[in-house]
């Protein structure tokens, strides 16, 4: 067996067995490949596993690999941070976008979503402090940015993301992303079914207290090149 189909079944299994150790149905967890540094090819190759949500970092390399895939149903999600300068693009060729932390953006982003395309799904990126980035809306501004958000009409908000910042100690990743959870219920909106969480070395803390994505990169591609993580 390849090695990448096979650290795709693993990455599953460790799904799977997170979901039954929380008592939460098969299937409630969506796996979005992190794909940015991989060239075309790999992505293809992973599709060919059954893999159909890729989630990439850099515009312009993003671009390209969605041109060459284009013959693909794949499900492509921006994860990375977003310059209001480069919202067109990013309106025009994702599905997904994970790291909204200001209305600007958001406002840009509803104003350049194509006609002819549906919504683009959304989340809010939030930031509890000790993230690895500065970008996220803190919690106090997230209820009046939700509402705002959830108002453009060529958005669907679908839930709340977040890149804590890593660490091995079980019991504190749990916190973080139990906070995460109890962020999307103090909304009150019933309507958003998304909590963007967990990574290689945390997807099981983030399916325990209620991820129904995780974004996983390492463990399905390898190690990156250090220069870009
Ligand atoms: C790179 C990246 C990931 C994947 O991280 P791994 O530790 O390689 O699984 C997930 N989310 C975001 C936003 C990333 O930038």
């Amino acid at each position: 067996m390849l090695e990448l189909e096979a650290n795709l079944q693993a990455v599953r299994r460790r799904i799977r067995a997170a979901e039954l150790a929380s008592g939460r149905p098969e299937g409630s967890v969506r796996l979005l490949a992190v794909s940015k540094t991989q060239p075309a090819g790999v992505l293809r190759e992973a599709y060919g596993f059954g893999q159909r949500e890729f989630g990439e970092n850099y515009l312009q390399e993003a671009a390209e690999k969605q041109d060459s895939l284009a013959d693909l149903d794949i499900v492509w999600h921006f994860i990375g941070p977003i310059q209001s300068n480069k919202t067109r693009p990013i309106a025009e060729r994702f599905d997904w976008v994970h790291g909204i932390d200001r209305l600007k953006i958001a406002q840009r982003l509803s104003d350049q979503r194509p006609e002819e395309m549906a919504p683009l799904n959304v989340c809010i990126q939030v930031n509890l402090g000790g993230e690895a980035t500065k970008s996220g809306v803190a919690p106090g501004g997230l209820a009046d940015l939700a509402h705002a958000v959830a108002a453009l009409p060529r958005l669907r908000l679908r839930g709340l993301m977040a890149i804590p910042a890593p660490t091995g100690d079980v019991r504190e990743q749990r916190a973080v992303f139990r906070r995460m959870r109890e962020l999307l219920a103090g909304l009150s909106m019933p309507e958003l079914d998304t909590l963007s969480m967990g990574m290689s070395n945390d997807l099981e803390a983030a399916v325990a207290e209620g991820a129904t994505l995780v974004r996983i990169g390492t463990a399905i591609f390898g190690r990156r090149p250090s220069a870009r993580t």
